[in-house]
């Protein structure tokens, strides 16, 4: 399978330097005025991809069916992904459909996979689509698309976030605006400061009824017009003002994901820019930048290389932004975030207009609609871009070899990315099919609940998780596969919605909360959990499919919940758990009592150190579990280590080794993923020495008199084991379950961001792995931690046995440490709560108690030479426990 090289580097302006060489195609024949190609001709069949969805490259999608037989292809023929290209004029589209394989049907084909429309089409015309159908214009788009409208919504924003919607120039909306437009020029006046005015049609396009104005006062109220201050200090080329037009393609906006293509063209005026005066307000090919107006200019000059002409790509001003010291990185990162950013103010229009259209379409299916954007931009001479306009329906006019060389492969690109496939129309078929079945199934069901008795109800809610879950699984598999698909084919286009940098998109989201709760008032409240869960909080696919476990074990073993969610009191035995001790009237007495211990108690442990100790007792039952270096000591998991799997691995690295990854894109692939495999180990490696010196510390101990207690603790175990049994499982609840744990996840997470040097922790893998297995160790309602105290097997190793991921050796003594760690943490827990309760309660010295020392800008809790805690002082449990988070691992640096 031939790979498409994707794109992922950061900004338009790295990208561009493979341009001539990618323009592959010839200057050979000028046809009816339009630029014409050599497009290859293909005889493709298309159905050969079908069943798999997201799998298949496009390369072997459309390549991989020219070897057909001739007898074959008048049966496939009809099987052809069919595109309906009646609503557009534009050759380039059709070739560029062709190419890929597509075949142009008939004009009245309205069950044709793609309908491509140069002008907008109706919102029923959206409703009436198939599912398996694709459009090329979303519903609501408007709100972006008319000047009025545009300015109207970023103005919206501006008023929460004036840093971040600033990149309009000035605009007032007549007729509505006209009286502070005066007063606004009144003021100018009184400062005695000029200002120049441009006035544009509300609806307008290609320059028509534009005109610029010295005079505020001279501009007619009555019309629909949009007024901006005119940007009177443009950044020139060769003396000329000049515009950007930037591609951006919307494939879907329920997710929203946005592409921003790495071409796009300069358009130059045709008379050298003068500051506007009134001599010279009138000169349009002075001061419009449009090819509609400049055309007709004696001084238009078709392009004929890369440095002349009236019409320039892109790739060629960010060389000559270069070459005069420009920073084109910037500029690129701030036009993305002004693209990302107007699109999020449309969203909320466009979400419920495509909802509206649609209604009840599953959010795992694939857009119908889908969109290509010309977004214009000016630069100003301090390199700042203004957003100018954008068009839903920017031309694919080819007049020049500029345009068909951006245009085709504009198309070509987006084809591809749309992922049509001929199996879309069957699918959707069966989908409808399923849905129906299913609606009639769940009123059967609704009416059955009522006759159920207590017991048949939890199953039932039992069940009807398990299913929530299998369809958020379901949706989240297709959303990696999706990602997977698009990483593989984004040709010239680079994802800029959602955003691979983990802060950007945290912004982003409060964006877009904003903007619905702003938009749509009354419904923003509404979208903001939907809004968190979609683009900022994915699950990942492994804590759905425990939690699927989780159900099934629950089903199993009848541990069914009761109706406020709350696990039966005492919990079942297990073989590895002694009989429940009866909980005594006074342990019930003192339940909030010793809860609060174990917290305050938590504050002081901490793990970490690098002290050696003793051999100790405990340390040895660690030594149960299959040595370390033994082939194949992981539990009979899949140790194969084979590059696919590698390679899945691989697409889980921190973003910011992804990018570092792909940037080298000319480094064999193979090298790559060995080199980033090596280092993977090797950081891997220095984690588990890191693992294997943290300590669990008990307050006011040493690690000599800790390691002393936890060797008690083993050596009595017979004795200790019912209780902390009936500690760990009855009265613990599963926050502070939780919390007990968490005081290793922390200090875990404090060790590896030391040694991996990475902020976005939650998407190292090896980070991801450790979370597992804590979640793992808190299943059903704690027992995953008690079964690791059963002298036979260890039940939490089996999640990797069951998953396709490949765990390495050390990853899998990591995980055994862990499970260590947490087992030592719960005794001393069990041990300083028993004390605790024992011990006279007295106020403690707060100073003492809650003063860290810091050490090399770290802070951690004194222990080895402190005094043992008289006892706690009354603060809260999460008061107390929240300090425990601020401390960090002694001796960790
Ligand atoms: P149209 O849709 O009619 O093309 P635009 O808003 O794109 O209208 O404006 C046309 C041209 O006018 C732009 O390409 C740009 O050259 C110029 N222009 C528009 N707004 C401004 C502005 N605020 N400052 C300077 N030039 C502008």
């Amino acid at each position: 399978m031939t790979m498409r090289q994707s794109t992922s580097l950061s900004s338009l302006s790295s990208y561009d330097k493979d341009y001539s060489a990618q323009s592959h195609y010839t200057r050979n024949n000028l046809l009816s005025g339009q630029w014409q190609s050599k497009v290859p001709e293909r005889n493709v069949n298309r159905d050969v991809l079908v069943s798999e969805e997201y799998v298949n490259d496009r390369q072997d999608r459309v390549i991989g069916k020219t070897d057909r037989s001739a007898g074959q292809k008048k049966k496939k023929k009809k099987h052809l992904i069919t595109a309906n290209l009646s609503g557009t004029r534009y050759d380039v589209v059709r070739q560029m459909v062709e190419k890929v394989g597509f075949s142009v049907t008939k004009d009245d084909d309205l069950g044709a996979y793609l309908i491509w429309n140069d002008s907008f089409v109706s919102m029923d015309r959206i409703s009436e689509l198939k599912s398996y159908q694709r459009m090329n214009h979303f519903p609501g788009m408007g709100e972006i698309t008319r000047k009025d409208a545009l300015a109207r919504n970023l103005l919206r924003l501006q008023k929460a976030f004036p840093d971040d919607y600033n990149f309009i120039p000035k605009t007032w909306i007549l007729p509505t605006d006209h009286s502070l437009l005066l007063g606004y020029a009144r003021d100018l006046k009184a400062k005695k400061k000029q200002r120049t005015f441009i006035a544009k049609p509300s609806n307008g396009a290609q320059g028509h009824g534009i005109a610029l104005y010295k005079n505020a006062e001279k501009i007619p109220q009555t019309e629909h017009f949009i007024v901006q201050e005119y940007i009177d200090k443009p950044l020139l080329l060769d003396g000329y003002k000049f515009d950007l037009r930037v591609y951006v393609l919307v494939t879907s906006c329920d997710p929203l994901r946005i592409f921003l293509l790495n071409d796009g063209l300069v358009r130059l005026c045709t008379e050298k820019y003068v500051p506007p005066s009134d001599g010279n307000v009138g000169r349009l090919f002075m001061h419009l930048t449009n090819y509609s107006v400049n055309k007709h200019s004696d001084s238009y000059e078709k392009s004929m290389g890369v440095d002349t002409g009236s019409k320039r790509s892109i790739k060629y001003l960010n060389d000559h932004l270069r070459k005069n010291d420009y920073d084109v990185t910037l500029l690129w990162k701030n036009i993305s975030e002004m693209i990302v950013k107007t699109m999020l103010v449309a969203e909320p229009h466009i979400l419920h207009a495509y909802r509206m259209c649609r209604p009840g379409q599953s959010p795992a299916s694939d857009s119908v609609c889908f969109e290509v954007l010309g977004f214009d931009f000016m630069i100003d001479r301090k390199c700042r871009p203004w957003l100018i306009e954008i068009n839903r329906s920017p031309s694919f006019g080819t007049d020049e070899k500029i345009d068909y060389d951006i245009k085709s492969s504009l198309i070509e690109d987006t084809l591809h990315l749309l992922n049509i496939k001929v199996s879309d129309k069957r699918r959707n078929l069966a989908n409808m099919k399923a849905e129906a079945q299913k609606r009639l199934f769940r009123t059967t069901k609704k009416g059955d609940t009522a006759d159920m008795t207590e017991l048949e109800k939890r199953r039932h809610n039992i069940a009807k998780r398990k299913e929530e879950l299998k369809e958020q699984l379901n949706r989240v598999r297709k959303a990696t596969a999706r990602e997977d698909y698009e990483n593989r084919n984004l040709g010239r286009f680079r994802r800029i919605f959602p955003s691979d940098d983990k802060i950007r998109q945290e912004k982003y989201c409060n964006l877009l909360m904003t903007a619905f709760s702003v938009i749509l008032s009354g419904r923003g409240a509404a979208m903001q959990k939907e809004i968190l869960q979609t683009y900022n909080n994915r699950l990942q696919e492994e804590d759905i499919t425990d939690q699927i476990e989780q159900c099934e074990v629950d089903e199993k073993e009848g541990r069914i919940f009761t109706s406020q969610g709350r696990p039966p009191r005492i919990p079942k035995p297990l073989t590895s758990m002694p009989d429940n001790l009866p909980v005594t009237a006074e342990q019930r007495e003192d339940d909030d009592d010793s809860d609060d211990q174990t917290e305050s108690f938590s504050k002081r442990i901490l793990t970490g150190g690098s002290r050696s100790r003793p051999q100790s007792v405990h340390q040895r039952s660690n030594s149960e579990s299959p040595p370390s270096n033994k082939s194949g000591g992981a539990t009979g998991r899949p140790a194969s280590n084979t590059s696919l799997q590698r390679t899945k691995s691989l697409t889980r690295i921190p973003a910011a080794n992804k990018t570092a990854s792909s940037q080298r894109t000319g480094v064999d692939e193979n090298i790559l993923s060995s080199m980033v495999k090596e280092r993977e180990e090797e950081l891997t490696k220095k984690t588990l020495t890191a693992l294997n010196e943290m300590r669990i510390k008990f307050p006011g101990k040493s690690d000599a008199e800790a390691d002393n207690l936890l060797d008690r603790l083993h050596e009595n175990m017979k004795f200790h084991k019912p209780r902390i049994a009936s500690y760990w499982l009855v009265k613990l609840d599963s926050i502070k379950r939780r919390k007990v744990i968490d005081i290793v996840r922390s200090n875990v997470r404090a060790v590896i961001q030391r040694i991996w040097k990475c902020s976005d922790i939650d998407s190292l893998r090896l980070f991801r792995i450790f979370s597992r297995v804590f979640n793992r160790l808190l299943w059903s309602h704690g027992q995953g931690l008690w079964n690791c105290f059963a002298s036979v097997g260890n039940s939490w190793e089996t999640i990797f046995s069951k998953s396709s991921e490949c765990i390495s050796e050390n990853e899998m003594n990591s995980c055994r440490r862990i499970v260590q760690l947490c087992k030592d943490c719960l005794l001393i827990v069990y041990q300083f709560a028993t004390e605790a309760k024992a011990a006279p309660s007295q106020p403690t010295s707060d100073t003492e108690e809650q003063s860290p020392i810091t050490y090399n800008g770290y802070s951690y809790l004194p222990s080895r030479d402190a005094k043992p805690p008289p006892t706690w002082n009354p603060q809260t449990f999460s008061q107390r426990y929240s300090k425990l988070y601020q401390s960090k691992v002694e001796g960790m640096t």
